[in-house]
């Protein structure tokens, strides 16, 4: 087995490197290769995903990634943008079933910017159709108006669209996902001002008649953003489009206490995956070990749980990092009174300890 490592830009190569770290120490059998991606493969390859890179991608049997971007390159032109790489290797590798836990470290309680009892048991996943919608729908771009409100003005715009097959496979991935878990979907739409939502909704529908054991309800997606900061608990998971779980994914991300706590799976229909923090390359603490890797760390222990059949590895990086929080380690994002503020490298050795067997002595005193 192979396993591309695509640490990216900003925070993604300390993240990746506390992931890799911890991936040694489990000593399994495979195989790695490191390429650039992103804004670093840019200033290398003058391309953010260069040939030989997505050359890598497929070959192997899942990938981990950092992240990509940073401000610097906001005014090159779109198609050479470090985000379009991550946008590319979606589409390029067919990965439309975007997976986002949202889970409530018990410990992590007091970080959310919710009331404890809103989030504490929280267990949310989220499921983001990844390759479809307005990020892809074409044509999109600039023009002067024929009609609408200011004919003759220069106006910007993309197309909505999904078809059949796109909403009917993402459908079957929830639902399935949902009986292995609390047996209910959320379908969030827009179906009573889009044409693109209503049909998702009819479509969705539909393929409920195949999962009679679990049950569907349907949300807009205005309401469905109001209902996760109002009792997020209520959710087990929730199925939605392109855009509106983008947005929604980030929203949940924050009731757990920090995007640095978050991982992701990108899965294609034969469950190849790309693995990734649900953050960006946070320019803003690049460079500075003030990251937090668990997000990271965690997509690591997807990937082995989902692409490389390796459920019990999975288990134990999870059950590390349990461990490291249950000592009252945190990093930066996720600090509070009473616990050990940790730089990046010490948060990955603390994990990299508690996988080798040590104690992680509990420093915490007050709550
Ligand atoms: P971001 O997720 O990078 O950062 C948002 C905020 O969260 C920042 O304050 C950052 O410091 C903090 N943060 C993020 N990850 C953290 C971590 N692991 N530990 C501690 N704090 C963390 O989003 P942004 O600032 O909007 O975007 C920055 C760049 O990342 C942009 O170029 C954007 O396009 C790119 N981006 C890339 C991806 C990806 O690679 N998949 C996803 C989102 C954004």
């Amino acid at each position: 087995m192979k396993i591309a490592i695509l640490p990216g830009d900003g925070i993604g190569t300390e993240i990746v490197a506390q992931a890799v770290r911890v991936l040694d120490v489990l000593d399994l059998k495979f195989e790695t290769e490191t390429a650039l991606v992103g804004g670093a493969a840019y200033e290398a390859h003058g391309h953010p995903l260069p040939e030989s890179t997505l050359a890598l991608a497929k070959a192997a049997d899942a990938i981990l990634f950092g992240a990509v971007g940073d401000w610097k390159y906001d005014k090159l032109e779109r198609a050479l943008r470090p985000e379009q790489a991550i946008l590319g290797l979606r589409k390029h590798l067919g990965l439309f079933a975007n997976f986002r836990p949202a889970l409530c470290y018990e410990q992590l309680t007091h970080a959310s910017s919710l009331k404890p009892e809103l989030v504490s048991g929280l267990d949310i996943l989220i499921i983001r159709e990844l390759t479809g919608d307005i990020y892809f729908g074409q044509p999109r771009g600039r023009r002067t108006a024929v009609d609408g409100h200011f004919p003759g003005a220069e106006e910007a715009f993309d197309t909505m669209r999904y078809s059949r097959p796109e909403i009917e496979r993402i459908a079957h991935v929830a639902f399935q996902a949902a009986r292995k878990r609390g047996k209910k979907v959320t379908s969030v739409d827009k179906a009573n001002v889009l044409e693109t939502f209503q049909f998702w909704k009819d479509v969705v529908t539909e393929v409920h008649a195949q999962y009679p054991d679990v049950a569907l309800e349907h949300m807009y997606v205005d309401n469905a953003a109001m209902q996760l900061v109002r009792a997020p608990k209520k959710f087990d998971v929730v199925v939605t489009g392109n855009m509106f779980g983008d947005i929604l994914s980030d929203e949940a991300a924050m009731l757990t206490g920090s995007i640095g706590m978050l991982p992701s799976a990108s899965l294609d229909k034969n469950n190849k995956g790309l693995y990734e923090p649900s953050h960006g390359s946070a320019p803003d603490i690049a460079g500075r070990d003030l990251a937090n890797p668990l997000a990271t760390i965690l997509s690591a222990a997807m990937m082995l749980r989902f692409s490389l059949n390796l459920p019990e590895s999975a288990d134990r990086i999870e059950s590390a990092v349990r461990a490291v929080l249950s000592a009252g380690l945190r990093t930066a994002d996720i600090w509070s009174e009473g616990t050990k503020k940790v730089g990046t490298r010490e948060m990955g050795d603390a994990v990299v300890a508690s996988l080798r067997g040590k104690t992680i002595t509990p420093i915490t005193t007050k709550t």
